[in-house]
């Protein structure tokens, strides 16, 4: 199992400071650890003198957690200038100072502990759904290892364009979208190794010309890799989703999800759970998976559940042919569903903005 924060924290007394026998941590020089799924991160105070030194401690931070976990995938260290213990920062600290998307009021993550729960469906039609309720919306297809906006939105007779500095979004369904799939070839292997997947993470995110939008969704590769990371240290988040499916098989990968977002500073909104329940040509509904898995959950994640999508065929079909926004004019309980929860999650979004400091640039 990957090393956690604490382990990290411990191993790093290792690293002795070359100047005088203390250690990295007793020398209280650890501005931030975080580590999820093999991908640690170490932010550390060092003083301008002590910069020759910077090169050495950052090849020994990288073997010490290495010899605590041989299978990581990713050690990043940042130094900081030096700055009180209190200071202590997560990653989306330094974002929300940064913030380099000022026109965008709402970052919102979709995630999943694992692959195939509906992460990505749930995501497009949270962006449709909010721009049928009058938002601007973009969504950012963050899952650069398996795209699925090129076909949930059709996009196949569309092509790329922008400037030699900004890539120009895909207006389709009243969103404004950008997706790695149609930057590359699409049957070609999306294979990154942690440093490509942050690069290719970031410019997709902050080199499309999103212009002004209530709200940017972002979906997420499933699972707890290095984009969720890369996401918290590059863009300030109002929250994330968690998308999960009923049975108890999927619930541990999805708790493990809701406990990564904290750890990187952004808070988690709420849990949806999809393939909640089927309603059969007889008008039955049909609890195949074991509805309300994904609430009880929530509910001892204290986590608030904000929407229970039943597995529909139309949803499947008009995601395949690329027109989500069938989904809202069709079958009428699919709508409501998919209504209600994206009506819920503004409201998470209007009480999470409510308790979160802002900034306002006159
Ligand atoms: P993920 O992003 O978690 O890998 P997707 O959103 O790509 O999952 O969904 C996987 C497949 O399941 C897709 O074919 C999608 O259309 C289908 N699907 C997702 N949710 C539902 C649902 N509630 N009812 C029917 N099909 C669904």
């Amino acid at each position: 199992m990957a090393a956690n924060k604490e382990q990290v924290t411990q191993q790093l007394r290792k690293v002795i400071l070359p100047a005088g026998g203390q250690d990295i941590v007793t020398a209280g020089l650890i501005r931030n650890v975080a580590a999820c799924d093999g991908v640690v991160s170490v932010r550390l105070a060092l003083p301008a003198e002590a910069n020759p030194a910077r090169d050495q401690l950052r090849a020994e931070i990288e073997a010490a957690v290495r010899e605590l976990d041989p299978e990581t995938k990713q050690v990043a260290v940042e130094f900081v200038a030096d700055a009180p213990q209190e200071a202590a920062q997560s990653p989306q600290d330094a974002a929300r100072q940064a913030n380099p998307l000022p026109n965008v009021k709402h970052i919102v993550a979709v995630g999943a502990g694992k692959g195939g729960v509906g992460k990505s469906t749930i995501a497009v039609n949270l962006a449709v759904g909010l721009a049928r309720l009058g938002r601007s919306v973009g969504l950012l297809d963050g899952d650069i290892y398996g795209p699925s906006v090129p076909t949930m939105l059709g996009l196949h007779e569309h092509s790329a364009a922008g400037t030699s500095q900004l890539l120009r979004p895909f207006f389709v369904h009243g969103i404004k979208t950008m997706t790695i799939g149609k930057l590359v070839e699409p049957d070609k292997a999306l294979v990154w190794r942690g440093p490509m997947a942050h690069g290719a993470f970031q410019q997709l995110a902050l080199q499309t010309d999103w212009g002004e939008l209530d709200y940017l969704v972002v979906d997420l590769p499933p699972g707890t890799g290095d984009v969720p990371l890369t996401l918290a240290q590059v863009m300030p988040l109002t929250g994330a989703i968690i998308v999960c499916t009923p049975q108890l098989v999927a619930q541990d990968d999805a708790v493990r999800a809701a406990k990564m977002f904290p750890q990187l500073g952004i808070p988690v909104l709420g849990v949806v759970e999809n393939m909640s329940y089927f309603i059969g040509d007889d008008g039955k509904e049909y609890d195949i998976f074991g509805k309300g898995g994904a609430a009880t959950m929530a509910q001892n994640l204290g986590l608030p559940l904000l929407g229970q999508v039943p597995i529909n065929t139309a949803l499947r079909a008009n995601g395949d042919a690329g027109d989500p926004r069938r989904n809202f004019e069709g079958d009428d309980q699919l709508a409501t569903e998919l209504m209600a929860f994206c009506k819920a999650m503004e409201a998470e979004v209007d009480k999470a903005g409510a308790s979160q400091p802002t900034l306002s640039i006159s």
